[in-house]
């Protein structure tokens, strides 16, 4: 039998999102937008029949790349994030073993984020938020934003990051898809969570917590390297510890994409067993092809165990059997 899996990066979209999702799913091959396209707006009947088929026990839920992020009215924006949670939260409680899911917050109004955290966590269950990368070139490190950290920090929930475009083109991307998933996403969001370390966010909330996908969108691989030319550069801030201190600290990583043993066995060596969270990235991926990986390859039981389900049920708070 297949070891109880939950998946924590795990996408849906609604009808007030839809045109954003046809945009995405413009970019994709005609395969992919179809099947992507018949499953990210379903949050019941296809979900979890496919979860049942496939050998997913739990999806924590998450509004889409780029969501709320990708709103130019902060009044929308705010309307529009309560009203998803309003509908996942509603999911969860009607299918509380199978579903569980982060919080969409406007950071166009970062008064308004803060409420609405705590409005999610408090009153509708949810289990942190997931951020999808800037919002119009705004990022997370900005003072504006340091409430929302003291709120995550004291409501002990986790802020995810997720992938985005980048607010303009990576000269050394353009005329390839290379700002996407393939490449850019990662370097994206790896620079903003060092964006939040050097800003000293985790001198100044040393229990915050960052999880990122995409086995940690190369920060693992990196750290060496980080810790050495922090030292180099006159430029750098000066922060209670070297970077990599933080990224082992304040950050957790996810499989989410990422069927592969090599950069796996990165992030379990660099991170630790505990901070290495199975997800899929449904429907953008196929659940059956991350349980295959996460079944088959050459870890410990242990650490296979901690993966799968025993580090989501501790740092998410969810329960341990259904
Ligand atoms: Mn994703």
């Amino acid at each position: 039998m297949s070891i109880r899996k939950i998946a924590v990066e795990e996408a849906f979209t609604f009808d007030r999102l839809a045109d954003s999702q046809h945009a995405m799913e413009a970019a994709m091959n005609p395969a992919w937008a179809a099947y992507v396209g018949e499953r990210i707006a379903d949050l019941v009947d296809l979900r979890l029949r496919e979860m049942d088929d496939e050998g997913i026990d739990v999806q924590v839920l998450s509004l889409t790349s780029p969501g709320i992020q990708g709103m130019t009215d902060a009044a929308d924006a705010v309307a529009t994030a309560r009203e998803a949670n309003d509908l996942v939260a509603a999911v969860v409680r009607d299918h509380p073993t199978r579903f569980a899911a982060f919080a969409a917050l406007a950071c166009q109004d970062p008064a308004a984020a803060v409420a609405e955290l705590e409005r999610a966590v408090c009153d509708l269950g949810l289990r942190g938020a997931l951020i999808n990368g800037h919002t119009m070139g705004s990022y997370l490190d900005e003072p504006a934003y340091w409430d929302l950290w003291e709120a995550a920090e004291a409501l002990g929930v986790p802020i995810y990051i997720h992938p985005t475009d980048p607010p303009a083109p990576i000269a050394s991307c353009v005329g390839y898809p290379l700002d996407r998933a393939a490449w850019g996403w990662a370097f994206e969001t790896g620079s903003h969570a060092l964006r939040l370390v050097l800003a000293g966010v985790f001198d100044r909330f040393p229990d915050a917590t960052v999880m990122l996908g995409h086995m940690g969108e190369l920060l693992p691989y990196s750290l060496a390297r980080l810790d050495d030319r922090y030292d180099f550069y006159e430029a750098n801030p000066k922060l209670e510890h070297p970077p990599s201190h933080y990224v082992k600290h304040n950050v957790v990583v996810t499989t989410s994409g990422v069927n592969d043993a090599a950069p796996l066995q990165c992030a379990l060596d660099v991170m630790g067993a505990d901070r290495v969270l199975f997800a899929v990235d449904y429907p953008y991926q196929r659940n059956a092809d991350a349980v295959a990986f996460m079944d088959e390859v050459d870890i410990s039981d242990a650490d296979r165990a901690l993966v799968c389900h025993e580090n989501a049920e501790r740092i998410l708070g969810l329960p341990t059997e259904t």
